[in-house]
């Protein structure tokens, strides 16, 4: 019998009709079913407004940051459970899986310790008190306060764990209950992921609860003390912060959308360096890992004119020698696309390619696979395009191929490698594989205004370099325009989303008695 997801809400499994089936991508077996037609989302909210946040609210940053530890270490338990899951409904290899479930806990126990550092304040002071008259009595000043309303999040498919994480730790620490949904086609992982919470009694009633499928009429009751923050394609992104109802409640949104990232090698990293086998490296890592469907992959690579023959010719080779197959076999170091549609649409977008650059390695086929039946999955072989004239290649600067895709294209100039990674119109990151101080100024100050994140590669960090796929806690995470204007994380800057400042004009030694319990934010321990 097929497998139904249910949706935890208002405190209880229901199971919805109109379901979706999820399917294994390698063998297209059915795994589940999941709908929510007949889920009840105006109760689910109010049930999360009045008995999560006000349990949440009740609690201190330090036992706040105690339950992300309980979290972490629930999950933990589970982890091997977690990681077939992700094999199965995913098509992520062993290592692609434990990538995604291993970033989901060790996210949480991050903002655990931050907690920890915050200690035993619920009310958090914003920079020190000024003189607002010529009394040193009438002063002003900042807190911070959670909003009393629902961290609604909604998720991409490709990482079922680590997206709920990421966003669930800092929703929680700062003190907002969270209703999740992840994308239906590989939520089983999140759905398990969130069970084991639920069973494992480690959040209070109330403070997370799980969709899985559409979100109904969900986002109809969101108010100005909500929160939607939602990872997905920019098209969806821009459907969900245009609705009249967000727009009219002024609903805070964050978006985290499309991203073309760019790596740009300097002239100064020449062939068989530290430095050039580190861009070697990332780039296949990168553009095959969850076979290239991570919002921070590189998507366009920049090299200068006199390096495209060396970097085609070793890309070739080494993409050549991933092993696509069935994500089980050991050998294997790459799975198939998540699923049809995603097969469908990177294949299109290798053919929008094919009208600016020449494919010099895969074209959008299968290839040869190891352990798959014929004809069965969603697999293609990693895909390297060379764009020998990068201004006119618009499609190369716009459109994203979310797989193992990528664009070589030569640069002549600092300034002209500047213009063609601009063309992005704002991405997540950018790697610069340089050590020449005067190109690392130059990127930093060309392109920070178009980034989130800039990533440098130089050979003395090669051994030492976490590449620009991993997205760290300690880090903001997002990026401008395309990227979808968003940021998260960043250790305690991530907060900024769910508290509400706010500004406080009075007698200072009074305001100061009241606020004896608040603590000093940013805390000093939490580094970055
Ligand atoms: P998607 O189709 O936009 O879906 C994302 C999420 O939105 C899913 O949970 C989906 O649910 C939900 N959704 C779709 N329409 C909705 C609606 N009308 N109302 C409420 N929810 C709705 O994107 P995807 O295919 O899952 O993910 C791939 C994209 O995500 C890529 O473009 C990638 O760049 C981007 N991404 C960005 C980041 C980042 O941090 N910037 C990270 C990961 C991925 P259903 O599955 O139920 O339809």
């Amino acid at each position: 019998m097929t497998r139904i997801l249910r949706s935890h809400v208002s405190g209880r499994w229901v199971e919805g009709d109109d379901r979706q089936t999820l399917l294994d991508p390698t063998t297209e077996q059915v795994l589940a079913e999941a709908g929510t037609r007949g889920v009840d989302f105006r109760a689910a909210l109010d049930h999360a407004r009045h008995r999560g946040g006000p349990a949440l609210r009740s609690m201190s940053f330090a036992q706040r940051g105690e339950l992300l530890q309980a979290m972490a270490s629930a999950i933990h338990e589970h982890r091997d459970e977690l990681i077939e899951l992700a094999i199965a409904n995913g098509g992520n290899t062993r290592s692609d899986s434990k990538f995604d479930i291993d970033g989901c806990m060790g996210t949480l126990a991050y903002y655990a310790n931050l907690g920890k550092a915050v200690g035993d304040a619920q009310v958090l002071l914003d920079g020190e008190p000024v003189r607002l008259s010529r009394s040193p009595r009438y002063v002003g000043r900042h807190v911070m306060l959670p909003l009393q309303g629902v961290a609604v999040h909604v998720n991409a498919f490709n990482f079922p764990a680590w997206g709920f994480g990421e966003k669930a730790a800092v929703a929680l620490l700062a003190g907002m209950p969270v209703i999740t949904k992840p994308a239906t086609s590989t939520a089983l992982v999140a759905e398990r992921l969130v069970e084991i919470l639920v069973e494992r009694k480690t959040l209070p009633d109330g403070a997370l609860s799980l969709i899985c499928g559409p979100t109904g009429d969900l986002l109809d009751h969101l108010t100005g003390q909500d929160v939607l923050a939602f990872t997905g394609s920019a098209d969806t992104g821009r459907r969900l912060r245009g609705r009249p109802e967000i727009l009219a409640r002024s609903v805070r949104v964050n978006v985290e959308a499309d991203s073309l990232n760019s790596a740009i090698l300097c002239n100064d990293t020449d062939p068989g360096s530290a430095g050039w086998d580190l861009f070697v490296r990332e780039i296949v890592k990168d553009m095959t890992q969850k076979a290239g469907q991570k919002c921070t992959a590189i998507r366009r690579i920049f090299v200068p004119e006199d390096r495209l023959v060396d970097a085609r010719d070793e890309l070739v080779e080494q993409l050549r020698a991933i092993k696509v197959g069935d994500p089980r076999e050991a050998s294997v170091k790459m799975g198939p696309v998540a699923t049809r549609a995603q097969l469908d649409d990177v294949r299109a977008g290798i053919k929008r390619l094919g009208s600016v650059a020449t494919p010099v390695q895969g074209d959008g086929g299968r290839g040869e696979l190891v352990g798959v039946a014929a004809g069965k999955g969603y697999f293609l072989s990693p895909v390297l395009m060379m764009a020998s004239e990068p201004d006119s290649a618009d499609v190369a600067h716009e459109h994203e191929v979310f797989g193992p895709v990528a664009t070589l294209m030569p640069y002549q100039s600092v300034e002209h490698v500047l213009r063609l990674v601009r063309r992005a119109e704002g991405s997540l990151v950018t790697t610069v594989y340089a050590d020449d101080k005067d190109f690392v100024q130059a990127m930093i100050e060309g392109l920070s205004s178009h980034h989130g994140r800039l990533n440098f590669g130089s050979s003395k960090v090669a051994e030492h370099s976490v590449g620009p796929g991993t997205v760290l806690p300690m880090l903001v995470h997002g990026g401008p325009g395309r990227a979808g204007g968003g940021e998260e994380l960043g250790a305690w800057r991530g907060l900024d989303l769910y508290l509400q400042r706010t500004a406080l004009q009075g007698d200072e030694p009074l305001l100061a008695k009241a606020l004896s319990r608040a603590t000093t934010w940013p805390p000093s321990e939490a580094g970055s």
